[in-house]
């Protein structure tokens, strides 16, 4: 919402947290010259507009998820081709961190495919990641599935800077897609890292099938939470073979540019970052979704399993639109890590009660007796 503040003679956009459904597909369906202008507008009011952060995406333990979301190519009931691995080393992960902060990244995101955080060696390793990344002067942040309080502590003792956990689509469109656990687990989990200091990231899939209404339901979701996550991906579907998504039709660019221009109207101090699907997107597309709010993109030639631009052709791009990469710690300072041996928090061995509501999604059961031949 824009105001005029009569101090500085300059508009503001003031952050609101009761954004109705309707309020936001009006913004949505506003004529695109009006949305891309309104966004625009926002956008400079609150961030740097030639200032793009860029983050790079390390999956660090791949496929053979227990979990049934039907997007995903790491789902271990699907036939997808995917290559799986067990936990990296840590010294790999510094390796893949140290080549991401020479090509530009300020921030790494580690990916595990995990329905949530175990406590044990594991987890264990993963906090030694997070301490090695910390210290290296890179944000860190972690997607990891659900975790508990006592986890997202101990997450953000080591250093943790973001921790990503997605609602995906709205929560009546998310039981059209997984069946595996409930969107009350997703905001429980956003709930137990708004207990430390470890910023949000926190965002979506367009593309699913979903409809316009469900783009607005996930808007609403993630807007009304008080703060609104400190970054937004927004993902265009990558339909893989195997998954129970694959004959999905790409999205157009011009709902990939709606969809950023009303994340960032709404969310006006949010990272809005361009995640999976940029490879079906030309440079002008990129361009327009810049100019239309985000901010952030994920560099490397793979987002977990699916394609992503060579990091070279993202850095050509910059260089034509003349737009630099964010230094790490700019919003937030950086957290300091706390050695394991200096610990206060001990693994309690929790075994929350997660919720499996196990609801038939036909599309998820062929996919999975399809892969069963
Ligand atoms: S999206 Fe995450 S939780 Fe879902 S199947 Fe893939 S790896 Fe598992």
């Amino acid at each position: 919402m824009l105001i005029f503040d009569f101090t500085n003679h300059r508009f503001m956009s003031e952050t609101k947290h009761n954004w109705t459904k309707e309020e936001i597909l009006n913004i949505y369906n506003k004529p695109l010259m009006e949305l891309l202008y309104e966004a625009a507008t926002v956008h400079r009011l609150h961030h740097d507009p030639n200032t793009v952060q860029v983050s790079t995406l390390v999956s660090i333990k791949t496929g053979g998820c227990s979990e049934d979301c039907g997007y995903c190519p790491q789902a271990a009931r699907y036939n997808t081709n995917i290559e799986g691995n067990d936990l990296m080393p840590v010294q790999q992960v510094k390796a893949q961190a140290l080549r991401a902060k020479s090509s530009g990244s300020s921030r790494v995101c580690m990916g595990a495919a995990w329905r949530n955080v175990k406590d044990g060696e594991e987890f264990d390793q993963v906090l030694e990641m997070v301490r090695t990344i910390n210290k290296l002067d890179m944000e860190v942040c972690c997607t990891l599935g659900m975790i508990t309080e006592n986890q997202a502590k101990r997450l953000a003792e080591a250093g943790l800077y973001a921790y990503n956990h997605n609602l995906d689509s709205s929560e009546e469109y998310y039981k059209e897609v997984i069946s595996t656990r409930g969107f009350e687990d997703r905001l429980q989990t956003i709930d137990n890292v708004r207990k430390t200091n470890v910023t949000v990231c926190s965002g979506g899939i367009i593309g699913m099938g979903e409809k316009i209404e469900d783009r607005a339901g996930m808007l609403v979701a993630l807007s009304t939470l008080n703060p609104q996550p400190e970054s937004v991906p927004i993902n265009a579907l990558v339909a893989v073979e195997g998954t129970p998504l694959e004959d999905q039709e790409p999205v157009s660019i011009w709902e990939m540019v709606r969809m950023v221009a009303t994340t960032r109207i709404v969310m006006p101090e949010t990272q809005v970052r361009l995640s999976a699907g940029r490879t079906q997107m030309t440079r002008e597309g990129q361009a327009m979704c810049f100019f239309a709010g985000a901010n952030s993109i994920f560099a490397g030639d793979k987002l977990l399993t699916t394609p992503n631009p060579d990091v070279n052709e993202d850095m050509k791009m910059f260089e034509l639109l003349g737009l630099n990469p964010q230094k790490p710690f700019i919003k937030k300072m950086q957290p300091q890590t706390v050695e394991a041996t200096d610990s206060q928090y001990q693994a309690l061995g929790e075994k929350p009660k997660w919720t499996r509501p196990e609801h038939k999604i036909e599309r998820n059961e062929a996919a999975k007796a399809k892969a069963n031949k």
